[in-house]
């Protein structure tokens, strides 16, 4: 496919802290993406879901029932009624402080997809299986099981964020990028959106769309900062 519109993608995690710091970074972000041309989507933490209005909203992770007794949770289905667009799912700091397999996150993905939300599904392989060469071998079992008898393929956005690239400074290359992407390729129609995500930067995000050819990028801590987010956006221009 030739021209795909970029997905640039903030992920706030679990800031600001309060309502106020998030309606002036929400607000900067509004004026200075007027105009651009690719999807911008915010994914602040769920209280702010239905204060936030005029850029599409994604959240951070979705239940996989429906409604009921889950205390805590919050489904595709409120999320969808609510009329939030996206949801991320898969994401590195879930596997590793909720303790969400491929398992799980199927789940989550069928359910979002049931409910009509669009996914950002993220994979990516840890230092340590980077360092025994089992990149490959992870980012293949992570999409095969995450989307396991999944048909609506098309509503999937891949996040590829290598865990060691993320909130550590230490951003991946464009050589290991593109080889990382390419192979994810190789499993996703050609009209699925691949992101990267890791530490990008406005320095740095350009090489990610331009030499990389990702499709997008999912931007975390340098997304709490309206100014440096806006440039991030335009550098995909
Ligand atoms: C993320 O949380 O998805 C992420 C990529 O974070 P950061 O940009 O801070 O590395």
């Amino acid at each position: 496919m030739k021209y795909m519109k970029p997905l640039i993608a903030a992920n706030w995690k679990m800031n600001p802290v309060s309502k106020k710091e998030a309606e002036a970074l929400f607000e900067g972000i509004k004026n200075g993406v007027k105009g651009a041309s690719s999807e911008v989507v915010i994914c602040p933490p769920f209280v702010y879901l239905s204060i936030l209005k005029g850029l599409t909203l994604g959240a951070q992770d979705v239940y996989f029932e429906e409604k009921g007794a889950f205390t805590g949770e919050t489904s595709a289905l409120i999320l969808k009624n609510l009329g939030i667009e996206y949801v991320i799912i898969g994401h590195s700091e879930r596997r590793k402080y909720f303790n969400e397999t491929d398992e799980i996150i199927n789940k989550k993905i069928k359910k979002a997809l049931e409910a009509g939300l669009k996914i950002i599904f993220c994979i990516g392989e840890t230092a340590e299986e980077k360092d025994a060469g089992k990149r490959n071998e992870v980012l293949q079992r992570q999409i095969q099981d995450g989307l396991k008898d999944v048909i609506d393929i098309e509503y999937i956005n891949i996040a590829y964020e290598p865990v060691w690239a993320i909130g550590t400074g230490n951003n991946c290359s464009v050589e290991q990028t593109k080889e990382s992407i390419d192979f994810i390729r190789k499993f996703v129609p050609e009209k699925t959106r691949i992101l990267y995500g890791g530490s990008v930067k406005s320095e740095n995000s350009r090489a990610y769309i331009e030499e990389v050819g990702s499709n997008g990028l999912l931007v975390g801590g340098a997304s709490l900062n309206a100014e440096e987010f806006v440039k991030i956006v335009k550098s995909a221009e």
